[in-house]
């Protein structure tokens, strides 16, 4: 049997195993996850491990970036079944500070990206990437990672990431690695679980409308002569609500009406209860 990753709770700890690493020479790099990880996160370890010395990956379940209080009670904490599919990984650390650890008493500092979250995810979810970009930097400088790991699923995090990281002058490249997904389309996310069987039965049909939107759209079709179909099409699969679907500049996130230059088709819709984002490139 393989051992899991050393699990490490203190940022002293942390700090000073990646201080040796560093002095070693070593590239460390960081993945940051909320847990519950899935292939969509291993792929993340992968990229890290093939490109760093060092690998760590966090396990921490922001409070901040919660902008339902159920939300954040029914998240999956799922640590000791995490540690065991890093195992084959090889990774160095797991680190996984308690909420007092990163946030100690009279915590009173927020970092916050204007512009790129004003739209999508940001309009709908105040506050969330607030406490996402405040997150992010105190691991960034408690891990002192040399690069950092993103998916691709959660898009708008990516770039704000990125802007953020070039704005602090904080010295960690951003990587952002394709969404992983499941053999029907639907993209991983611990979220999934919470779908009932029907539900999940559902849920592909999110990525399929927007596969094909990203066809029409590549040949000059305009969204508005699409998008009212699209949504009917995913209501009548039992789609509650669908919260966005818009075209969009894959850098800026400025609103597109048709497909010129770089562009990203990006969807949140709810199913179930229980909220789906999506985004793929056109
Ligand atoms: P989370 O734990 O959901 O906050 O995600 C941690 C990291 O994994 C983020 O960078 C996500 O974008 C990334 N991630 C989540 N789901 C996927 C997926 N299906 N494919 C690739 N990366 C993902």
């Amino acid at each position: 049997m393989v051992n899991g990753p050393e699990i490490v709770r203190a940022r002293d700890d942390l700090r000073a195993r990646v201080d040796a690493w560093h002095a070693d020479g070593a590239v460390v790099g960081v993945v940051p996850t909320m847990g519950a990880l899935h292939d969509g996160h291993l792929s993340l370890v992968e990229a890290a491990k093939r490109d760093c010395d060092r690998v760590i990956v966090t396990l921490f379940v922001n409070p901040r970036q919660f902008n339902s209080a159920s939300d954040l009670a029914t998240y999956p904490r799922t640590e000791e079944s995490d540690a065991a599919k890093l195992a084959p990984f090889g990774v160095d650390a797991l680190y996984a500070p308690s909420v007092t650890e990163v946030y100690p008493a009279g915590f009173c500092t927020t970092v916050s990206v204007a512009g790129l979250t004003d739209v999508l995810c940001g309009a709908h979810r105040p506050g969330h990437f607030d406490g996402v970009a405040t997150v992010v930097t105190k691991l960034f400088t408690q891990t002192k990672a040399d690069r950092a790991y993103f998916g691709q699923k959660d898009y708008q995090q990516l770039q704000v990431v990125r802007r953020m990281a070039m704005d602090l002058d904080l010295e960690v490249t951003i990587v952002g690695c394709p969404t992983v997904r499941e053999t029907d389309g639907l993209a991983m996310s611990p979220r999934n679980l919470k779908l009932t069987d029907e539900g999940r039965a559902a849920a592909p049909a999110l990525a399929r409308e927007m596969r094909t939107m990203a066809l029409q759209l590549r040949r000059g079709e305009p969204l508005y002569a699409l998008r009212g179909a699209a949504v009917e099409r995913l209501e009548g699969a039992g789609f509650e609500k669908v919260e966005y679907l818009e075209l969009r500049g894959a850098e800026d996130l400025e609103l597109l009406e048709r497909a010129v230059g770089p562009a990203r088709l990006f969807a949140a819709a709810w199913l179930d209860g229980v909220r789906l984002i999506d985004n793929i490139e056109v």
